[in-house]
């Protein structure tokens, strides 16, 4: 095999049947790569048989000469259907605010599975289940994919309501068989979401199935015997509904409320959002970068186009008051969008590839996102909207 294989050419088998193979390696994924050429530290796509992008492995070590062990960057996120979600490795860095509350998460959930020395020494117990409450939209789930991710730990996502409607009349078997799944491959984060759905109220419940869930539930987290290996993370927007029985000691008894974001955090979700947009100034940018400038007047140049995108931000952060995460990603998504139809128009879309010029012209601008705005109310509070009455564009500078 020649040096010039492509990355994307390489056969992966799946994790599972590369944990079989390889019980000693844990996280680290041996894949021997003949003769290909790679260097400590280098980052390489390969293609799996799944669908979604190529999973990102960085080299952590060369082993003797042809073959290397590749570090898993990108989450190995399957859900219980085993389908790689296609979605990239979530980080903390992909967490707008929330720094107290990621901070609890990182301690409770973070720490025991990376070291669960400390808690045995201290002669504390780590829990096993943690409820993260607040409206839809908000980072829980993203927390818990984040933590799973950075911890290292084998993530298996479940929505309440599929546990009954999806498995009916099997819903506890499926149950059973998560945890084992949970056990068999610890560290392990187990993520409900809606779990006001599978375990509300006992005198709330009028099906006999609903009934018999949360008892398994109770008895699958009571069962949980490696201690901080396994960790069950629940999310709700109505913590008040769930079974109490579940909040008791040794059960869902860490509670961390993820709110509706202030200010400084829906700017800090708003530049998530964003770092790869082109803002309004970007083409001026890159012609100037072509002409080769002077290194100050470089920096200068792009020194300016920041500022003047950040008051962009700041002004659409400090007037959406109500919206939640999954708002503001969907008004830079939207706004993003209508920056393309100004360009380009789908009737006239062929195979040819879009030519660098037309690239080029591509910027979101002030005007884009106020419009965009109008269309996404955020979903916490419906009556609050953009007062965009009091904003024109022409009073943000750059624009
Ligand atoms: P929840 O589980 O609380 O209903 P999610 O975590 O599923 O909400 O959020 C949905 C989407 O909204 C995320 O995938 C992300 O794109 C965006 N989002 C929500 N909260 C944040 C946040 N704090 N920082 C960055 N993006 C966020």
């Amino acid at each position: 095999v020649e040096e010039e294989i492509p990355a994307t050419s390489v056969t992966l088998v799946s994790p599972s049947e590369i944990s079989a193979a390889f019980p000693d390696e844990e996280d680290d994924y041996l894949i021997s790569l003949i003769n290909f050429p790679v260097s400590l530290d280098d980052i390489i796509p390969i293609k799996t048989f799944h669908p979604g992008p190529p999973l990102e492995f960085k080299v952590s070590a060369i082993e003797p000469e042809n073959a290397c062990i590749l570090n898993k960057m990108t989450e190995l996120v399957f859900n219980d259907d085993d389908e790689f979600d296609g979605t990239k490795a979530i980080t903390y860095e992909d967490i707008g605010g929330l720094k107290g509350e990621l901070k609890r998460v990182r301690e409770m959930i973070e720490l025991p599975i990376r070291h669960p020395e400390l808690f045995e020494t201290m002669g504390i117990e780590p829990p096993k289940g943690v409820l993260l409450y607040g409206p839809p939209g908000t980072g829980k789930t993203l927390i818990a994919k984040a933590v799973a991710n950075e911890s290292g730990a084998h993530f298996i996502s479940i929505a309440g309501p599929e546990i009954i409607s999806k498995y009916y009349g099997e819903s506890e078997q499926k149950l059973r068989e998560i945890f084992e799944e949970a056990e068999e491959e610890a560290p392990s984060i187990i993520f409900i979401d809606e779990l006001d759905s599978i375990a509300p109220k006992r005198e709330d419940v009028n099906g006999e199935v609903e009934r018999r869930v949360v008892a398994q539930l109770l008895t699958m987290l009571d069962g949980i015997t490696d201690r901080g290996q396994v960790i069950v993370i629940g999310a709700t927007n109505r913590p008040d509904a769930i079974d109490p029985a579940l909040r008791r000691p040794g059960r869902f008894d860490r509670e961390i409320e993820i709110g509706v974001p202030a200010e400084a955090d829906r700017m800090e979700i708003l530049q998530i959002h964003t770092k790869d947009m082109p803002f309004e100034g970007m083409a001026k940018l890159k012609e100037l970068r072509s002409s080769e400038p002077s290194e100050t007047v470089l920096e200068k140049a792009l020194a300016d186009y920041e500022a003047s995108r950040d008051k962009l931000l700041w002004m659409l952060a400090s007037q959406a008051k109500g919206f939640v995460g999954a708002d503001l990603a969907a008004l830079a998504r939207e706004a993003a969008i209508r920056a393309l139809r100004r360009q380009i128009d789908v009737a006239d879309i062929d195979n040819e590839k879009i030519p660098e010029e037309v690239l080029r012209k591509l910027e979101v601008t002030t005007s884009d996102f106020i419009l965009a705005s109008r269309e996404v109310a955020p979903s916490a509070m419906r009556e609050i909207a953009l007062e965009t009455a009091d904003v024109s564009w022409t009073d943000i500078g750059g624009s």
